[in-house]
């Protein structure tokens, strides 16, 4: 079995920023925490814990020392209340965030009724929300969007893993509700690449294994568009969890991973996927499965080597 890559896979620009920037925070003479965990990858969360940085929900809870801000950004209230603390602030805010961030700070004080594209409840969303005083709409679908009344100056800006299509469509919708418009169309190009290069090696092989932490949406989402053109796809966290049986009679499987997940988990996967398949698997009547070379067949008997 061959087994390929996807070429655009694994931590965006934005989150590989944020883990460097927190293991180079590590500081064994100082506490240091994220606000919220820096990304959605249990076996990187681990690995910072070994560094002795853990994740806290709420400013509250830390006394004293580091507190690292995550990619999706923060209101600007946290930065305020970490000063007051006197805690050394690490902001490792993805610029693309950053640049939405400020987008809607200044469509709503050049006095613009600011319209947030974007998952309502994301963090990052939460984040741009909080840099317009919370005076802006948030919307996600172009049935919101044809609900919203009309506005003399209207501003969009978009959470920067929204769909680009579907911004587009929404922002027709908006075109014909106001006589001012500003849009800023602050999406990144990192889930777009992703997804794209997923699709075009699924298209390629007979089975897909999308790399990710299972609460991550867009590692999902990548199996998603896999399965949309017809592909099997198995979404795993890690490499204990692939299964012998996917493999059968496949000749060629791809690997993709989320914007998350660290190169040392694919890394894993890739070498596992190739254990897994050195063998051939031979499918008995009863259902189950053994491993090993076939060394011979006579009649209707197979001859496999299994040590
Ligand atoms: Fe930044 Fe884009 Fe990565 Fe989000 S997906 S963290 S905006 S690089």
């Amino acid at each position: 079995m061959k087994i390929y890559l996807a070429e655009h896979r694994g931590f965006c620009y934005g989150v590989k920023r944020a883990v460097d920037m927190a293991i180079s925070s590590a500081d064994e003479g100082c506490l240091v925490h994220t606000l919220g965990p820096i990304i959605h990858n249990p076996q990187m969360i681990n690995r910072l814990k070994e560094l002795g940085i853990k994740t806290v929900d709420q400013l509250a809870e830390i006394p004293e020392g580091k507190v690292i801000i995550r990619s999706h950004g923060v209101a600007p209230a946290i930065y305020r209340q970490a000063e007051n603390k006197h805690l050394t602030i690490i902001d490792a805010t993805c610029p693309h965030v950053k640049k939405a961030q400020q987008a809607a700070h200044e469509l709503v004080t050049a006095g613009y009724k600011v319209v947030i594209v974007g998952e309502p409840h994301h963090p990052e969303v939460q984040s741009i929300l909080a840099w317009t005083n919370q005076e802006a709409a948030v919307i996600e679908t172009p049935a919101e969007a044809e609900k919203l009344p009309n506005y003399s100056r209207l501003g969009i800006v978009a959470q920067t893993t929204f769909a680009a299509n579907k911004f587009d469509a929404i922002v027709a919708i908006l075109k014909s509700k106001s006589e001012e418009i500003r849009i800023e169309r602050t999406i990144c190009t990192a889930t777009d690449f992703r997804q794209q290069a997923a699709v075009n090696l699924a298209k390629k092989v007979d089975v897909m294994i999308v790399v990710g932490g299972k609460n991550s949406a867009n590692t999902a989402r990548l199996a998603s568009v896999c399965q949309d053109i017809g592909k099997p796809a198995y979404h795993i966290e890690s490499a204990s969890e692939l299964k012998p049986d996917w493999f059968i009679n496949v000749q060629a499987a791809g690997i993709t991973a989320g914007a998350s997940t660290p190169d040392w988990v694919i890394k894993e996967v890739y070498e596992r996927m190739e254990e897994l398949t050195m063998h051939d698997v031979i499918h008995l009547e009863n259902g189950s499965l053994i491993k090993g070379t076939v060394v011979g067949v006579r009649h209707d008997e197979v001859f496999v080597d299994i040590g």
